[in-house]
C-alpha cells in the first residue's frame, strides 16, 4: 500500500472541507522521447513553448467550437462545485470542475480576449508560464474525463473535452503522459495496448478452448484471424488474460457458441481501447480505429462486436464511423458495431439463450455504470438503452440484484477512479482518493442489503477495482463482468458445436 491516506467511509457521502494544494504533488510520469516520436510529438519540450502552446490553443478553439463555447460560457454558478469525485476524494479545490476548467480558461482569457489582453488581473487571465504548464500537468491528470460535471452544469460545460484539449496541446509542445501514450505507442506495434505478440494471444486463446472444454464438456471455440467468420470480436487486451476480465471474454464464446453465430477475433485489431482519445489526439484514435476496419474486409466478417470495455464503446459508438468509416461492407442487419450486452440482450429477448440463475446464487449483486458507456454511448434504438441492457442481462442470470443509490448511477455514475488515462501506479493516490464516492456507495449496499460483488462492463473499472477495492478493506475479488454473470448461468448444449 502506498504512502497517503485513504479517504474514509462514512454513513454517506459528504462534500469535503477543501484543502488547498492537497493533490498539487501528484502527476503522471512524463514520456520520454522514444515514446512521444511515434504519436508525431516531439520529444521533448521545444523552443518557444509558451508560442506553441497559446497557438496551438487558437487552432484548438477554431477547430472544436465547442470548446471556444466552453471557454466562454461559465458563469460560476457553482453547480459543479462537488460533482467531481475527484473533488470529494481530494478535497483539492483545483479538482472542482470549474477550477479545472479555469486552468485553461485563465490562459485562453489572457491571449484570446480583449478584457484579458488589457485588464488581465481584473479577469483571472494568466500568461502561459511554466509554473502553468506544471499546472495543468498536474490537475489534467487529475480528470478520468468521466463527464459526470457536464450532467450538472445547466451549459453542459465538459471538462472532460477540456482535459483533451490540454493534453493535446501538452502533447504539441513536448510534454507527454509516459503511460497513455507509451499504450498508443503499443497498439501501432503489437495491435494492442498490453504489446502481446499475435503468437502469445493464439496460445492464450487455445489454452482456454482446453479450459472451457474440461468445464462444460463441450468444444467451444474462441477463434483467431478466422476468414469469413461472421462477427469479428473486438475487445480490451486485458479480457485475453487478465483476472476477471477473462471470465467475461469466456461468457461472449459461450454466448457465440450458443447461438451459432461464428466468430473470430483479430491478431490485426487486438484492441478494443483506443486511448487516442483519453490525449484528445483524433489523428492517433483514428491510427487505432482504421486497424478494426483493416481487420474487418480482410477477415471478411459482416458484423463487428465490441466487448465489455467503456470508453472502447464510446469510441465505436461516437467515432468509429468517422475516423474508419464507411462500414458499408456489413451486413446491413447490422450496419454499425455493436456492444456484447446488445448481442446477449438480443438473444434473450428472442429466447434463444436461456440461464441457470441459481448458479450465481452464492451471490448478491450491484451495478457499477461505467462512465463512458453511461454518459456517452447508448444501446439499442432506446433512450437509456445503455442502462437497461446491462441490467436486463444481470437480471436475466441471477437472482439478487439490487441498485445502488439513485445519485450513484445511471447518468449520475461516478466514475471508478481510473479512467482517462490514469490508471497507472504512479497516480495510485488520485486513483484511490477518485474512488471513494463508488466506495462509499457501494459500503451503503453491502451494509443495508447484504451486497457482496459489484459488476461492470469496462475493463478499467475491473482493473481498478482490483486494485482500489482493498484500500476500502472491501475483497479485491467481488468485482466482476456481465459476462462473467452469463458465463455461470447460460444453459448450454452441443447443437452448435463445431
Ligand atoms: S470530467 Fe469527471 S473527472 Fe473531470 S472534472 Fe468533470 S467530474 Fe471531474
Ligand atoms: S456548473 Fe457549469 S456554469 Fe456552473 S460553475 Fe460549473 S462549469 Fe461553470
Amino acid at each position: 500500500m502506498a504512502n497517503f491516506e485513504t479517504p474514509q467511509l462514512g454513513k454517506r457521502l459528504v462534500t469535503p472541507r477543501i484543502k488547498r494544494g492537497a493533490t498539487s504533488h501528484l502527476a503522471p510520469y512524463v514520456a520520454k522521447p522514444e515514446i512521444q516520436e511515434p504519436l508525431g510529438y516531439p520529444g521533448e519540450l521545444v523552443d518557444s513553448w509558451e508560442r506553441v502552446a497559446i497557438d496551438k490553443l487558437g487552432e484548438m478553439k477554431g477547430k472544436y467550437r465547442s470548446l471556444q463555447v466552453f471557454m466562454d460560457a461559465c458563469v460560476s454558478c457553482g453547480a459543479c462545485t462537488d460533482k467531481c469525485q475527484f473533488f470529494l476524494g481530494s478535497a483539492d479545490p483545483k479538482n472542482m470542475p470549474a477550477a479545472r476548467q479555469d486552468l485553461m480558461r485563465s490562459v485562453y482569457r489572457r491571449y484570446y480576449t480583449l478584457a484579458g489582453k488589457w485588464f488581465p488581473k481584473l479577469v483571472g487571465a494568466r500568461d502561459m508560464t511554466k509554473e502553468v504548464l506544471d499546472e495543468w500537468y498536474s490537475y489534467f491528470f487529475q480528470c478520468s474525463q468521466c463527464r459526470r460535471c457536464a450532467v450538472f452544469c445547466p451549459f453542459g460545460i465538459d471538462t472532460a473535452e477540456i482535459a483533451m484539449a490540454a493534453r493535446e496541446i501538452m502533447d504539441t509542445v513536448g510534454r507527454g503522459q509516459k503511460y497513455a501514450n507509451e499504450v498508443v505507442g503499443k497498439v501501432f506495434k503489437f495491435g494492442n495496448n498490453l504489446g502481446l505478440p499475435a503468437r502469445a494471444i493464439a496460445d492464450t486463446l487455445e489454452s482456454l478452448e482446453e479450459d472451457v472444454e474440461e468445464e462444460t464438456g463441450l468444444k467451444i471455440r474462441f477463434p483467431v484471424d478466422e476468414k469469413g467468420a461472421e462477427v469479428l470480436m473486438v475487445v480490451p487486451s486485458a479480457d485475453f488474460f487478465a483476472e476477471p476480465h477473462v471470465d467475461g471474454l469466456v461468457g461472449y464464446g459461450k454466448v457465440f457458441h450458443q447461438a451459432g453465430i461464428s466468430w473470430t477475433f483479430s491478431t490485426h485489431a487486438s484492441e478494443g481501447g483506443n486511448f487516442g482519445m483519453f490525449i484528445g489526439s483524433y489523428e492517433n484514435m483514428q491510427r487505432v480505429s482504421i486497424r478494426i476496419r483493416e481487420a474487418a474486409l480482410d477477415l471478411g466478417v459482416r458484423r463487428i462486436v465490441f466487448g465489455e470495455c467503456g470508453h472502447a464503446w464510446r469510441v465505436a459508438y461516437s467515432f468509429l464511423n468517422t475516423l474508419a468509416g464507411p462500414f458499408d461492407f456489413l451486413d446491413p442487419d447490422y450496419p454499425v458495431p455493436q456492444h456484447i450486452c446488445e448481442v446477449t440482450y438480443d438473444l434473450i429477448k428472442r429466447g434463444v439463450l436461456k440461464f441457470d440463475k441459481s448458479q450465481n446464487d452464492h451471490m448478491v449483486l450491484t451495478f457499477h455504470d461505467s462512465c463512458n458507456p453511461a454518459r456517452a454511448t447508448r444501446m439499442g434504438d432506446l433512450p437509456g438503452g445503455q442502462f437497461t441492457f446491462p441490467r436486463e442481462i444481470i437480471k436475466a442470470t441471477c437472482n439478487h440484484f439490487v441498485e445502488m443509490a439513485p445519485d450513484t448511477i445511471g447518468d449520475a455514475t461516478f466514475c471508478c477512479g481510473a479512467g482517462g488515462g490514469i490508471l497507472t501506479d504512479e497516480l495510485m493516490e488520485v486513483r484511490v482518493k477518485g474512488a471513494m464516492p463508488r466506495m462509499q456507495a457501494l459500503k451503503q449496499v453491502v451494509d443495508t442489503d447484504g451486497v457482496t460483488h459489484m459488476v461492470s462492463i469496462c475493463a478499467i473499472c475491473k482493473s481498478q477495482f482490483s486494485k482500489v477495492l482493498p484500500y476500502f478493506k472491501f475483497n479485491a475479488k467481488m468485482n466482476l463482468g456481465v459476462h462473467q454473470l452469463v458465463s455461470n448461468a447460460i444453459i448450454l448444449d452441443n447443437r452448435n458445436g463445431r
